[in-house]
């Protein structure tokens, strides 16, 4: 658990890193470098802000990394019987991500799925469950490498935050649920159960908290899911 809070710490401190980079790109060149020599000072100014954003990356990767030790560890029993269909999770063909994404498709009709691939081969999965959530969801093979939850009617992309509090508690929940399906092993697996974590957000706005029994708690309707009964919790009344 401590691992799983360092890594999204970490994702969080890259996100922001990273959303430096963007604006000082967006801003271009300004005032503050001067005349003499101002592409080389921007220039200076970017590289600085991308090794910044480097160094957060290999920092995250490191505590991801033992985080999915930790993980084997765990499950050291059942994946030696699996050896033999172990695939690499960012490194798969276009096609078995397509064929994994389609039998979601199938099995869950609820959940209303589109893909591109804007980044070359990685896929960015729009999902819209009902008239309550809609999500963006950026895989790198199969692996799932970031999530944005939106409530219904907004705009969908990964750059930006919902408008709700609601919506930007599930997407903090998301990622956990991300980190905690995780399996290098078992990559469309570990999609499946994150889909059937976020298709549990259905009745979002009609479910009690299993605790406390109430509907809102401090504004908000239970926004955490158990990861394994899938039940629903306020923030506060987590088993
Ligand atoms: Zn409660």
């Amino acid at each position: 658990m401590d691992q799983l809070y360092r890594a999204m710490s970490s994702i969080k401190i890259l996100r922001c890193s990273v959303g430096e980079v963007f604006s000082t790109l967006a801003n271009g060149l300004c005032a503050d470098h001067g005349e003499e020599g101002k592409e080389t000072k921007f220039l200076l100014e970017i590289q600085e802000l991308l090794s910044s954003a480097t160094q957060h990356l290999s920092n995250m990767a490191v505590s991801l990394m033992s985080q999915n030790s930790l993980k084997r560890s765990h499950t050291n029993s059942s994946t030696a019987k699996r050896k033999k269909t172990q695939t690499s999770s960012h490194n798969v063909p276009p096609q078995t991500v397509d064929n994994v994404i389609n039998s979601i498709d199938r099995l869950f009709p609820d959940l209303n799925l589109s893909f591109s691939r804007p980044f070359h081969t990685n896929v960015v999965l729009q999902v819209s469950l009902g008239q309550v959530l809609q999500a963006a969801v950026a895989f790198r093979g199969l692996m799932i490498e970031w999530v944005v939850v939106k409530g219904y009617g907004e705009s969908l992309d990964l750059w930006t935050e919902s408008r709700h509090k609601v919506f930007r508690k599930l997407t903090e929940n998301a990622h956990a649920a991300m980190l905690h399906f995780y399996s290098p092993t078992l990559p469309d697996l570990a999609v499946r159960s994150f889909m059937t974590w976020i298709r549990s957000y259905n009745s979002l706005f009609n479910d009690p908290c299993k605790r406390c029994n109430y509907h809102l708690h401090s504004g908000l309707p239970p926004t955490w899911r158990d990861l394994r009964t899938l039940q629903p919790y306020h923030e506060e009344c987590k088993p």
